[in-house]
């Protein structure tokens, strides 16, 4: 099998690795010659260019590209690939680029890696990455049987935890564990930055260790991600931002009349709580 890669970064590198590691041939296809280049000396493909009809022999399509550009690269893939060809994304979104793309393409299935790091491009790009971590399948009603099994078989050879759900309940997911958390952790620096007091706010900087690091990580990572999540994932974002808003005013009425034991009930829940998730 063949497998065609757009967008040689950080994703898009990591998927080369690991399938080329796995014998399958790798066409990769991105913007700059440099990185073109730095993809093939680094081993992540077999052949790059930045040329979309390089993917005609190809089977399997990620596109692994920032959200806003996936439907306008697909548009100008779509006449050089094979009628059998399956196209798929890693997009951190999934409702808006499946309804697009479905019409463009019925051989579409969208799909999300949940791995990744703060850094971008293909020196970041690392071979199992996404070992472990949950991989995300969005079919829909009208995605053919053969598609979803290909993609099924092709992923799960990543050692990811494999999912699959519709665009629209992933959106809602992710919105609550990834979106809300890097708008929550942007607004915690915001908090801190509007000290008053330079002398305290530096004082702050300094004292900063292991809670600020972990709590402040997303919202202080690459903007470009939290305004693609605040525009493609507009509505479940604002959903889970409004409950977060009510989770604070809650935790603020029962710390401003003292009330010890809520306080205590509603952290014990917290702490009993948080292994579901992480
Ligand atoms: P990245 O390291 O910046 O890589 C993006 C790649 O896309 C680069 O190789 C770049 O190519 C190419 N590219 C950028 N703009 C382009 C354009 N206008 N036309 C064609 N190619 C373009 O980003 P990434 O973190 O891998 O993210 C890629 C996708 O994965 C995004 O859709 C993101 O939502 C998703 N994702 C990210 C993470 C994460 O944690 N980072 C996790 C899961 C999913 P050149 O180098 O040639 O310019």
């Amino acid at each position: 099998m063949k497998i065609g890669i757009v967008g040689l970064g950080l994703i898009g590198g990591s998927l080369a690795y690991d399938f080329r590691a796995l014998g399958y041939t790798i066409l990769g296809v991105s913007r700059q010659p440099q990185t073109c280049e730095d993809a093939v000396k680094l081993g992540a493909v077999d052949a790059a260019s930045g040329d979309l009809a390089s993917l005609a022999p190809v089977d399997v399509v990620f596109i692994c590209t920032p959200v806003s550009v996936i439907d306008g690269i697909a548009t100008r893939l779509i006449p050089h690939v094979s009628q059998n060809a399956i196209l798929t994304d890693v997009g951190s979104v999934k409702g808006s680029v499946v309804k697009r793309l479905t019409p463009l393409w019925p051989r579409f299935i969208g799909g999300h890696p949940m791995a990744g790091s703060e850094e971008t491009g293909i020196h970041a790009a690392q071979s199992r990455l996404f070992a472990g971590n949950p991989y995300i399948l969005t079919p829909t009603d009208e995605t053919p049987a053969d598609v979803i099994e290909t993609m099924k078989e092709l992923v799960s050879q990543l050692d990811c935890n494999l999912y699959e759900c519709s665009p629209t309940v992933h959106d809602r997911a992710v919105a609550w564990i990834s979106h809300l958390p890097k708008m929550t952790s942007a607004a915690l620096i915001a908090a801190c930055l509007s000290e008053a007091d330079p002398e305290i706010l530096q004082l702050a900087q300094s004292f900063a260790s292991s809670g600020f690091r972990d709590t402040s990580r997303v919202g202080g990572g690459n903007p470009e991600l939290g305004c693609m999540m605040a525009q493609y994932n507009r509505e479940e974002l604002l959903r889970s931002l409004h409950q977060y808003r009510q989770s604070l005013d809650q935790l603020t009425e029962v710390i401003e009349s003292s009330d010890w034991p809520a306080l205590e009930r509603l952290l014990s829940q917290t702490q009993t709580e948080r292994p579901k998730f992480v």
